[in-house]
């Protein structure tokens, strides 16, 4: 029997709309014991507290994820910092830093939305910091400046995970001397992502989280279509293959590790 935790989906988002509960229940049928739901911005952090008050195993977050960045003013700010109150948020995020130029991947993004990214990222993690919650980061190309942003808020150590972890050894072994987790989604099983199951190799199951990011990055299996919680359970499988481990090894550990950083039992 395994007893996984999906530590970051979007299941509140407009891609569920339809099927919501079936979703839900299929994820449970494939062994998730709970789920955290992950608010992207003001409003949807708002719709993903809602969602975990209708759901006993489904736990949220609040915060705002750095393309929102710009459209966050007081009013914003003021909405999660009521919404991390409530006693099923375990979390603040996801938030941190997303320098990828979607328009335009070989420039960077302009140094005045940088600017407003990291103005944005210190705020919500002096909010983690009053309310002593863990962070959910999300970083995209800006990996030195979310550690240096991290470390001027919280000093040497750092309660948190960096979701979706994509980068290299290097990073990783820094990430890990500040306490952070690292949290693997369903890109560890694409074609091409033999450096990322490397590094899942080497990291220690001790720090590590998993997660589907749902409805985005579904695994080599089913990609190209919508993601959701259940396929969490072959994130974890890709894991138990790179370290030679058995799945309930790593359904285990990982959830107690998740158990851990979010104080739920
Ligand atoms: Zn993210
Ligand atoms: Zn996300």
């Amino acid at each position: 029997m395994t007893n996984l935790i999906d530590t970051h989906c979007h299941i509140n988002f407009h891609q569920f709309d339809e099927d919501r509960k079936e979703v839900i229940q299929r994820a449970r049928d494939a062994g998730v014991e709970c789920m955290i739901n992950i608010g992207a911005d003001a409003e949807t952090s708002q719709q993903s507290v809602d969602l975990s008050g209708e759901y006993e195993f489904i736990f949220s977050t609040a915060g705002v994820h750095p393309h929102y960045a710009a459209d966050t003013g007081v009013d914003e700010i003021d909405l999660i910092e009521h919404l991390v109150k409530n006693e099923k948020v375990v979390a603040v995020g996801e938030i941190g830093l997303d320098y990828y130029n979607r328009s335009d991947p070989d420039k960077d993004i302009a140094k005045e939305l940088k600017a407003i990214q990291q103005r944005v990222f210190a705020s919500f993690l002096e909010v983690a910091k009053k309310t002593d919650l863990p962070v959910i980061i999300h970083s995209r190309d800006a990996g030195d400046d979310v550690l240096n942003i991290l470390k001027n808020c919280f000093g040497s150590h750092v309660r948190g995970v960096m979701h979706c972890y994509s980068q290299d050894k290097v990073f990783l072994d820094r990430c890990l001397d500040l306490g952070l987790y690292v949290s693997f989604a369903g890109n560890i099983t694409y074609k091409k992502a033999q450096a990322l199951r490397e590094v899942a190799d080497y990291a220690p199951l001790d720090r590590i989280l998993i997660e589907t990011d749902a409805p985005f990055l579904a695994p080599q299996a089913v990609r190209g279509r919508r993601n959701e919680p259940a396929h969490v359970k072959i994130v974890a499988e890709e894991i138990a293959r790179i370290k030679k481990i058995d799945l309930e090894v790593v359904s285990n550990q990982t959830s107690e590790n998740a158990r851990q950083l979010f104080e739920i039992i």
